[in-house]
């Protein structure tokens, strides 16, 4: 008699520090990946797809869904704000350019939403160095925004997302271009694609 099945096969796919919100304090978690295997005999030998992924904490053995690891030890929140503040500047720059044009509009958006938020004021000439920057590298509008925007809370999904429309609209137009942008920015951030639209919509109807 053949006896086969399937089982569920925990593996550990990376391990760090969260702050468990059971322990509510540091604590060290692994990131826990479920594959679900045919097995012959109890031996697991063929993958049949993913089961699903979690975080375990190391002390507590609770267990949570991933964007819990987006809880920052508390020693990383300087770490955080610096590059959220990078990536509102890359981001921004990255929807001026997305038209092709640079216009001198767009570049006084950019610089007020970028001090509005940044620590270190700066000046357009800087601003002017920054752009060169980004326009000579290929870096993508994800660089940034994907170690920050996914956990954001939905308010300050959407401040970012305003941002960008101000930008985008600044010039008088919203191009295809800065339109495909800002989607990409959404789902970088893990926004709904209903609570984007929203905002989209608002923002259209204020500006008429
Ligand atoms: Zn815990």
């Amino acid at each position: 008699m053949i006896i086969f099945g399937t089982r569920g096969v925990k593996t550990t796919k990376a391990k760090g520090q969260f702050n468990c919100p059971q322990c509510e304090t540091n604590r060290d978690y692994r990131h826990r990946k479920v594959t679900q295997f045919f097995t012959l005999y109890f031996i697991p030998l063929i993958p049949l797809g993913n089961k699903g992924e979690y975080v375990e904490c190391g002390h507590c053995k609770g267990t949570f869904i991933l964007r819990v690891i987006n809880n920052q030890p508390s020693g990383d929140k300087q770490a955080f704000m610096a590059m959220y503040e990078k990536a509102i500047r890359h981001v921004m720059v990255k929807i001026m350019l997305a038209d092709g044009i640079i216009d001198e509009k767009e570049k006084v958006a950019v610089l007020q939403i970028i001090n509005k938020f940044g620590h270190n004021d700066m000046t357009a000439a800087e601003l002017d160095v920054y752009i060169k920057e980004v326009e000579k590298d290929n870096s993508d509008i994800s660089t940034y925004l994907k170690h920050v925007g996914p956990s954001l809370n939905e308010h300050g999904k959407e401040v970012l997302i305003k941002c960008a429309l101000a930008v985008a609209f600044s010039d008088g137009h919203f191009d295809d271009s800065e339109k495909e942008m800002i989607l990409n920015m959404s789902k970088i951030m893990e926004m709904s694609s209903a609570h984007y639209k929203g905002i989209l919509s608002e923002f259209i109807e204020n500006m008429n």
